[in-house]
């Protein structure tokens, strides 16, 4: 008997022809990938309309990749996609933790995998879209089965970090004109601390000071005074985490190789109006589609 199977690549694998007891090889094409779509960028870059842009073109669904957008609770404060704004599209992932629970990076990647396949065996595109880019490292990089099933496109909306940042102060004004402080309220215990579940994101640990003196016999302009400078504070953290998501990814980038396709969406954020939303179209939504019909082999 010849046994060739000591010469076996990992293309082919060994074959028992039981007639003459012979091993041969037959070729086994290696596995073709899944794909995936990967929506980055900073907090308030307009990831989600992308997202749902590109799954109005391409007949995905959406998977969220916010680690604050997980958790049942503070819509407003964590900026969640409304019913409306998802145009009907399906998204995964969101508001559906205990907001008292801890939800970490291995769930994610539990809970993403998980529905990156649904999707997949549905014959619809997977688009992962969200700001924590520790997420993403962690089902991208760390995950080997991830790793091994599925290949990745990039997409990082950049905006300049100035102009972003004037950005989001504008959206937490917008925020309390919608009813920041009131959700904010409903997670204030004074017994407990910011250091997990939804209690961590920006807008909650921000109004702690207000909220323990709101019930005291305190004079009116102290009270406003608290409150002005919650806001403050809720607008300088969020400037604060648009630039360190943006550090990450450019580290990400430069770290991991990845192939990142960076857009520019600086000049739909310059502009007002219908100019915008063309910009939007031009910078943004359709040099995207092109990006991922190429990723496709369309
Ligand atoms: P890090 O390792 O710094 O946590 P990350 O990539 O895992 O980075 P980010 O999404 O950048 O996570 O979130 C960092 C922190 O910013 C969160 O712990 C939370 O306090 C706040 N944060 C993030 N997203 C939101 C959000 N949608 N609403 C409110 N706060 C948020």
């Amino acid at each position: 008997m010849i046994n060739i199977a000591p010469f076996v690549s990992c293309k082919y694998q060994p074959l028992i022809n039981f007639r003459d007891g012979l091993t041969i090889n037959r070729f086994i094409p290696p596995r073709r990938k899944d794909k995936v779509v990967i929506v980055i960028g900073a907090t308030g870059t307009g990831k989600s309309r992308l997202s749902i842009d590109l799954a109005n073109h391409f007949s995905a669904e959406v998977v969220n990749s916010d680690k604050m957008q997980v958790y049942k609770g503070l819509d407003i404060v964590t900026n969640k996609v409304t019913e409306e704004e998802t145009c009907g599209i399906p998204h995964h992932l969101l508001a559906f933790v205990d907001p008292n629970e801890t939800f970490t990076a291995t769930d994610f990647c539990q809970h993403a995998s998980l529905a990156v396949d649904s999707i997949t065996r549905k014959g619809q595109l997977p688009i992962i879209a969200g700001g924590s880019n520790s997420y993403i490292k962690a089902l991208v990089n760390d995950d080997i089965e991830f790793k091994s099933r599925y290949e990745c496109c990039f997409l990082w909306i950049d905006v300049k970090l100035e102009l972003l940042q004037r950005f989001v102060s504008e959206r937490v004004d917008k925020m309390v004109k919608d009813g920041l402080v009131e959700e904010a309220r409903e997670f204030f215990n004074p017994d407990g601390d910011y250091t997990s579940g939804i209690r961590r994101a920006i807008g909650v640990p921000e109004m702690d000071e207000y909220f323990r003196n709101e019930d005291k016999l305190i004079n009116e302009d102290a009270l406003d005074e608290m409150l002005q400078r919650a806001i403050e504070n809720i607008k300088t953290n969020t400037c604060k985490l648009a630039c360190c998501q943006r550090e990450n990814i450019l580290r990400l980038e430069r770290q991991l190789g990845w192939n990142i396709n960076r857009l520019d969406a600086t000049e739909a954020f310059e502009k007002k109006g219908g100019e915008s939303h063309q910009a939007w179209r031009r910078l943004v939504s359709e040099p995207s589609a092109r990006f991922v019909h190429y990723f496709l082999g369309e």
